[in-house]
């Protein structure tokens, strides 16, 4: 099962990520936590990104990409990935599905955190007075909301296309979030269980 979170900043993709984790032994690749450990150990990669990501601009396509295949070679054995904050752009999504056919697997679910902005807003104040994230000052949020909005939003129609687009409302407490998510991932695993037969087809066969 590979399942790309889907959401503006702040939608609550990393809390129910690491929640998917502990209880399916998904692995979670998050391109904004793998940006944020190459600044804290003062790589050449962490220094390049510093300022675009201070100001809340996208790193380079080819950045995010390579450190994703990075990850998918280093846990070849996995049950399934989550990604979270990736892809962000149609060229990263169709990367993705690239470098997932190459190794013989594919995006099978897409699940899109919907929360409005103002909620956004405000998650993003607490968190800056929690964890003191640069960018998440009012200026660099309205910049990440705007390319949400230019560059990642257009995900939704390709996946759509796909038949792999759900939603789930982001405004509900977490537990209610992470119980929806749940719901529809059983739902998927149902449909591709093998369907048991039927009393009467038992019977008679
Ligand atoms: P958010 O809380 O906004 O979802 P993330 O932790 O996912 O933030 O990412 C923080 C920053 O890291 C982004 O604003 C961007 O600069 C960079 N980044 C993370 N993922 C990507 C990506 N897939 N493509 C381009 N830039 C990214």
């Amino acid at each position: 099962m590979n399942l790309v979170l889907f959401g503006p900043p702040a939608a609550g993709k990393g809390t129910q990520s690491k929640r998917l984790v502990q209880e399916r032994g998904l692995i979670q690749l998050s391109t904004g936590d793998m940006l944020r450990a190459a600044r804290a150990s003062g790589t050449e990669l962490g220094k390049k990104v510093a300022g675009i990501m201070d100001r809340g601009d996208l790193v380079s396509d080819e950045i995010v990409v390579a450190l994703i295949e990075e990850q998918l070679d280093a846990h070849p054995d996995a049950k399934g990935f989550i990604f979270d904050g990736f892809p962000r752009t149609v060229e990263q999504a169709k990367a993705l599905d690239a470098a997932l056919e190459k190794r013989g697997h594919a995006v099978d679910r897409v699940i899109r955190l919907r929360v409005d902005d103002q909620a956004l807003m405000d998650r993003i104040t607490k968190r800056f007075a929690e964890e003191g994230r640069k960018d998440d000052n009012p200026e660099s949020f309205s910049i990440r909301l705007e390319n949400y909005n230019k560059q990642t939003a257009p995900l939704l129609p390709y996946y759509a296309a796909q038949g792999k687009l759900s939603e789930v409302d982001g405004m509900a407490d977490i537990e209610t979030v992470s119980s929806n998510i749940n719901r529809v991932l059983l739902a998927d695993e149902g449909a591709k269980a093998p369907k048991k037969k039927g009393f009467l087809a038992r019977l008679f066969s």
